[in-house]
């Protein structure tokens, strides 16, 4: 065990560094050219300076996210709001992504209106998690689908993200929830492991669950399965600054 684990955090140090390292080589080279030709420079230097730099803070968020939810120091807010409709919200911001990446991305939902409580930001970084793996571990020409359902005679809410990717072989599968576990193939040579740690952690603070079903070169689905609750106040706003409806 001792040594799965340093194997562990090697494997993560080596894959950090390269995470950090490609945005950083990236804004420092920019910034050498703004400074040397700032005419030709300054618009595309801004632009990949100000991507990359945010591709940093995401991930030390991610990274400090994922010790505050280990440490148990994260609370809920919930609101009660149509959750469709800020699925659909918080999918259509990765529209541009995945006309970019020639992936065709759809969001369906049983039912246009469904009330319930949720935590606003906790569900924006479960589904921008998965519509980011989705979307990173498919190649051009693919499809990444958001279906919405509810099941169970009312008591579930289901979010399914299926993608028609690169797939997961079977071994991996039970481990992908793992802290630092990431695969290395040709979409995305390394990754940091964390996205789907965190996102599993956030599941379960909601006291829900998260499955993965996958055959490799075919794709994949994540299904986030959410207890259909009514608790929060219809006063209870915390978090409502994510909803922008
Ligand atoms: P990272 O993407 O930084 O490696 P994650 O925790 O988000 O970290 O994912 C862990 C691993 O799970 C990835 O390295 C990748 O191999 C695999 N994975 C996650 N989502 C998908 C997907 N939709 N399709 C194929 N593989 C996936």
């Amino acid at each position: 065990h001792l040594k799965e684990i340093s194997e562990f955090k090697d494997r993560f140090f080596t894959n950090i560094t390269h995470e950090f390292r490609t945005p950083l080589t990236i804004i420092d080279g920019m910034a050498g050219l703004m400074e040397a030709q700032p005419e030709q420079w300054s618009g595309t230097g801004l632009q990949k300076i100000k991507a990359n730099s945010g591709i940093l803070l995401q991930l030390v968020n991610q990274m400090l996210n994922l010790a505050r939810t280990e440490a148990g120091a994260i609370s809920v807010n919930f609101v009660r709001r149509d959750i469709n409709k800020y699925l659909a919200y918080l999918v259509e911001q990765f529209s541009s992504e995945a006309v970019r990446k020639g992936i065709e991305l759809k969001f369906e939902s049983a039912g246009e209106f469904f009330e319930m409580d949720f935590d606003p930001e906790k569900l924006m970084h479960i589904t921008s998690n998965l519509v980011s793996n989705a979307l990173k571990y498919t190649p051009a020409g693919g499809r990444v689908e958001v279906t919405t359902l509810v099941t169970d005679n009312g008591k579930m809410y289901s979010i399914r993200i299926r993608d028609t990717g690169i797939g997961i072989e079977k071994e991996h599968l039970g481990h992908l929830f793992d802290r630092f576990y990431s695969l290395e193939h040709q979409l995305s040579p390394v990754g940091t492991g964390i996205g789907l740690a965190l996102t599993k952690e956030l599941v379960h603070i909601l006291h829900g669950t998260i499955s993965v079903e996958s055959v490799k070169e075919e794709g994949s689905v994540f299904t986030v399965n959410l207890p259909v609750i009514h608790s929060a106040t219809l006063s209870d706003t915390p978090g409502a600054e994510y909803l922008q409806l």
